[in-house]
């Protein structure tokens, strides 16, 4: 199985090494990841400019690695064009999580949608972050369980999974949808010039069988994503209210 590996946190992230190292188990991997950090990127993609696909900087054992001026996006389409019969993306370990709404912003996810956008299964992974870094180690055993299951089957998908620090299983997951944690934080600069910065304000508890439930409770969270965001229900009412 050939395995391309992304990010959006950059080539430099301890958490795409520690996902290499477990990748490594269940095939032939290859690391492509963006230059610089390119968080909250979204599933923006460079088309203005030419793109770059150098030797990365730093060393990954027994692995080709790359580096592209590029988002992550960008780095799943050229690294599948030129890595041919690429199987599987894996996008991540993303230092923060990726849950609920925050999935919109997302590149970590969008690398690995750009996958199943060019017809191969995409999975973002991530964990979140506290004072200290993640404990890449002790996450290991539940990163490659969750490969190994996730992996085996052969249909097409996307998926989106989140690490909690201390795991103390695995869960199916829906989307939590209810809140939004985004939010702008007004400052001043050292100047006296007032700026903003778009942060994230913690929520309340989510809902029982979400995301964000099971990481608060200590669950590797698994959703199945799907690209189609029609809305069913309102396209059915719609088409009965107003047939055109
Ligand atoms: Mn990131």
């Amino acid at each position: 199985m050939r395995i391309l590996i992304a990010n959006d946190d950059g080539i430099y992230s301890p958490g795409i090494a520690a996902l290499a190292k477990v990748a490594k188990k269940f095939g032939e991997v290859r690391v492509v990841a963006p230059d610089v950090e390119q968080s909250s990127m979204g599933h923006a993609v460079t088309h203005s400019r030419p793109l770059t696909y150098k030797k990365s900087p730093i060393e990954f054992p027994g692995i080709e690695a790359y580096r592209v001026n590029g988002t992550p996006a960008d780095c799943v389409a050229l690294g599948t064009h030129l890595w041919s019969n690429t199987d599987v993306v894996l996008s991540g370990i993303n230092m923060g999580p990726n849950l609920g709404n925050g999935m919109w912003h997302s590149g970590t996810l969008a690398a690995a949608k750009q996958a199943v956008l060019l017809g191969m299964k995409g999975i973002a992974l991530s964990t979140p972050v506290g004072n200290t870094e993640p404990d890449f180690e002790a996450l290991a055993p539940y990163v490659e369980e969750t490969l190994a299951l996730l992996l085996e089957k052969k249909e097409l998908a996307l998926y989106n999974v989140n690490f909690p620090s201390e795991p103390r299983g695995l869960k199916w997951t829906r989307q939590s949808v209810r809140l939004y944690d985004g939010t702008i934080i007004p400052g001043t600069d050292p100047m006296g010039r007032k700026h903003y910065w778009f942060t994230v304000t913690p929520l309340e508890p989510a809902e029982e069988g979400t995301d964000r439930w099971a990481v608060e409770n200590g669950f590797v969270s698994i959703t199945p994503l799907r690209l189609d965001l029609t809305n069913e229900m309102e396209l059915q009412k719609l088409s009965n209210e107003h047939p055109l």
